[in-house]
């Protein structure tokens, strides 16, 4: 198995190349070469295995040019019961018999996001010394909120790198926040940027592309990467859990063997869903893909139409994670259903750079919308979601948890489909409870109160404990407290490294 770019630059690298690079030189994303084969009798070898078992099983087909051994040590480092508090790592939650919930939040920080940034240091490391690579490796990040946090505890005190991490002063909630400022490590630096997202990506992008600091760098023996999900090395452990969700499910009696199941996905930058896609592709029995966006719905129009158009308000949603214009994952998927035509790609992927704005064929829409289904929640009705669901069921869950569940009804209205479904649940209630407890006990519960008063609020109400992860964090000291401005960046970056 070999990896080459979406815009046809680069071609049979190994996967320890991929990972190292990140992001190909000619601006694509690395995609594999072949298609990776599931059979049945495969998926059903998954049903009596552990998490971490199963993760083995998948990577390895697509991690070739690393040893069993070395997979092996990367998931049993990756996936501890210790980290994850829960030995299932990703459990699946049973709402009512058609409706299940899988929790990818039970890592240290909270968001799905562990579940790669737990083992990508592991892959890295790894590929640093399988590519002979003799430099120190600065990961570069920008963030809105859990990105960056998974990716200082999962880079925290690894050999051989040093964490960058940029934020927006005033664009991350307060338990965002302190989650980055009190990290501890020795290799980490949090910094906040004063500017939004945009700003901080931005910076990242041009201290990136800055040639001659690339070769001050280069001098001082280190060499940047990125831990943004268009690294391949972030996004193929998230195949994994759809895999093991489905065995949970048929394990514990659910479903059959070989029966479509639906999975609907919170979705931002499309790498979760892709992931999905992915999983649909070696073979995992899928009857609907659905893509669940809030008020920023650049990915709803584009799959009822075919035409993607970031030219729109971005608007600030109490589903932080998702509120995104440019879904960067896309264009892994239109690689795949274009039958790999970079050509088109390429003129894609100019327009949208040039114009934000480009449509595809009506074969290439066609097939999208076989796969998947797309749907929006506005605010209101994410907050009577959460509401709903805790009143129907006493189940507790985030607002990005809560778009896709809102999503699903519409998308079970419109079809009358009754194909058993799982939900993916991407956040802990608790990382974004101001808009938890609001949206079930009402606008009063929540008046006067900071974010970390309503940790034990919301554990009181619905008699939950607080995380390991955001328990005393406010008592915990602060250990970054750099503030710079955007024009800033780079200098904060040459003083972190010394060069
Ligand atoms: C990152 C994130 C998402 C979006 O995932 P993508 O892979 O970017 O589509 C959804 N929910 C939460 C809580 C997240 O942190």
């Amino acid at each position: 198995m070999h990896y080459e770019s979406t815009r046809g630059g680069l071609k049979s690298l190994e996967s320890a190349e991929a990972i190292k690079r990140g992001l190909a030189p000619d601006g694509g994303l690395f995609v594999p070469d072949a298609r990776v084969e599931m059979t049945l009798d495969d998926i059903n070898k998954l049903v009596e295995m552990s998490y971490q078992d199963r993760a083995v099983y998948i990577l390895k087909k697509y991690l070739t040019d690393y040893s069993d051994q070395e997979i092996t040590d990367c998931v049993y480092n990756a996936y501890t019961t210790e980290k994850f508090g829960d030995d299932r790592i990703a459990p699946v939650y049973r709402l009512n018999e058609n409706v299940h919930v899988l929790e990818l939040w039970h890592g240290p920080t909270c968001a799905f996001k562990d579940m790669a940034l737990q083992i990508l240091p592991h892959f890295l490391v790894k590929a640093v010394r399988k590519t002979g690579e003799t430099s120190e490796i600065v990961i570069l990040v920008a963030t809105s909120g859990d990105t960056g946090k998974a990716a200082l505890e999962g880079f925290k005190d690894v050999g051989g790198t040093e964490i960058i991490v940029f934020f927006p002063n005033k664009g991350v909630s307060e338990v965002q926040k302190y989650q980055m400022v009190t990290q501890e490590g020795n290799n980490v630096h949090s910094i906040a940027v004063e500017g939004n997202f945009d700003d901080a990506q931005n910076g990242v992008k041009e201290i990136f592309t800055d040639s001659g600091l690339a070769e001050k760098l280069e001098s001082a023996n280190y060499k940047f990467s990125s831990a943004n999900s268009i690294n391949w090395g972030r996004l193929v452990p998230q195949i994994v859990y759809y895999f093991s969700a489905y065995a949970d499910l048929v394990k514990n009696g659910e479903i059959q063997l070989g029966e479509k199941i639906n999975f609907v996905v919170p979705t931002g930058n499309f790498g979760n869903i892709l992931a999905a896609y992915y999983a649909m592709e070696m073979g995992l029995p899928v009857n609907k893909l659905i893509c669940a966006s809030n008020d920023n719905n650049v990915l709803t129009d584009f799959i009822e139409t075919g035409v993607y158009d970031r030219n729109r308000d971005f608007k600030k949603t109490i589903s932080p994670s998702m509120d995104i214009l440019i879904s960067s994952n896309l264009e892994r998927l239109l690689y795949e259903v274009t039958d790999r035509n970079t050509w088109l790609i390429n003129e894609w992927m100019e327009k949208l750079k040039f114009d934000g704005k480009y449509s595809v064929d009506p074969v290439t829409k066609k097939k999208i919308s076989g796969v998947f289904w797309a749907g929006y929640s506005n605010e209101n009705e994410t907050m009577k979601t959460i509401e709903a669901i805790f009143k129907e069921y006493k189940y507790v869950i985030d607002t990005h948890t809560a778009v896709a569940v809102d999503v699903y009804d519409k998308y079970v209205i419109s079809t009358g489909d009754i194909t058993k479904t799982v939900i993916v649940s991407t956040a802990s209630p608790f990382k974004f409870n101001e808009s938890v407890v609001k949206s079930i006990f009402g606008n009063d519960s929540v008046k006067g109160k900071s974010e970390f008063q309503l940790l034990d609020v919301l554990a009181d109400k619905c008699g939950l404990s607080i995380p390991v992860g955001l328990k005393d964090l406010d008592k915990k000291p602060v250990k970054h407290n750099a503030i710079c401005e955007k024009s800033d960046m780079k200098n904060i970056v040459k003083g972190i490294l010394n060069v």
